[in-house]
């Protein structure tokens, strides 16, 4: 018997009645059901319903950009810009979920005019910090659509964004009004077919709602006309690693960085040691059965990692 009965009808598509009950968790002092709608695809974890804006920001996830400036090191980022390679001066482009802003200065050294939105305020403080950004919004994405002065993008970025969402369907049909009529849609979102998906505790409640496949995001893009045009999944070793490693990973950068309590202060040479020291001994670990499964996985064809799309409208 699962935790939680299946509701009457489906929290993301608002058609879906039948459901497949995958799992049962008990995480942070509290069940969780997940379940499957048969009808959209996407899984959903009840009870549906986000921990709120104040509750991310405690986890404190951009804490390691206090003390080392951020830069492009996401599977996601770097294909982005594998392939797309023609940028032109007038480029208009939206990161929703934009964190601390390396991506989006990327794109204004390549002369694109750059807007971003992300709720963490504290994230924003350090985009504008070390990048200077101008268009950039400590907002949710509701009241940052809400501003009626918003340009007509030539991308809107969703990178990792997705599986927190409370109304997916609401949120792409905002993104729909900004884009312009050829404009692109690039989105990333965790892979739930990947290997080892339980382990890393990265796409599970409290603070995710959803977990997705291709067959689930075509779906949902196909309720504003939108088809994908590439898909590929990326950074697929590098996350079994950091599943191998999830149970023994220590946590010691935070303390490091509570000990020397640095309040606004120059941080000290050494958490950046153990930051280093850290992401190091992490691989040396996890290396060879990382590797072993990620050989596997790409001989049983596994939708490893993360999924990266590209969205473009249906002409016609
Ligand atoms: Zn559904």
């Amino acid at each position: 018997m699962p935790n939680i009965n299946h509701p009457k009808i489906c929290p993301i598509c608002f058609i879906g009645r039948k459901f497949a009950f995958i799992k049962d968790y008990f995480l942070k002092q509290k069940n969780f059901s997940l379940y499957q709608c048969q009808d959209c695809q996407v899984q959903f974890y009840l009870p549906f319903k986000s921990i709120g804006d104040k509750g991310y920001e405690q986890r404190n996830i951009y804490k390691i950009s206090e003390i080392v400036k951020p830069r492009i090191f996401r599977g996601y980022h770097k294909k982005f810009f594998k392939i797309n390679k023609n940028f032109s001066r007038k480029m208009k482009v939206l990161d929703l979920g934009c964190g601390t802003g390396e991506f989006l200065s990327e794109l204004e050294k390549k002369g694109c005019e750059v807007w971003g939105a992300d709720f963490d305020s504290n994230a924003i403080l350090m985009a504008k910090k070390y990048f200077n950004l101008k268009n950039i919004y400590a907002l949710s994405f509701k009241d940052f659509f809400r501003n009626n002065n918003l340009p007509q993008f030539d991308f809107v970025i969703i990178f990792e964004v997705m599986q927190y969402l409370e109304d997916p369907i609401e949120f792409v049909k905002n993104v729909q009004k900004v884009l312009k009529p050829d404009g692109k849609i690039i989105l990333s979102v965790p892979s739930r077919q990947r290997m080892m998906a339980e382990l890393d505790r990265w796409d599970l409640p409290p603070y995710c709602l959803t977990r997705w496949n291709n067959k689930a995001i075509s779906n949902l893009f196909s309720k504003i006309n939108f088809k994908m045009s590439y898909i590929c999944y990326v950074e697929q070793f590098k996350i079994l690693v950091g599943a191998i490693n999830a149970k023994t990973r220590l946590g010691l950068v935070n303390k490091t960085i509570s000990i020397s309590g640095s309040k606004g202060n120059k941080p000290s040479l050494f958490p950046k040691i153990i930051y280093f020291f850290g992401r190091y001994k992490e691989f040396i670990i996890a290396f060879l059965p990382a590797f072993i499964l990620w050989l596997w996985g790409k001989i049983t064809k596994r939708e490893n990692g993360i999924i990266f799309v590209t969205l473009e409208k249906i002409h016609g």
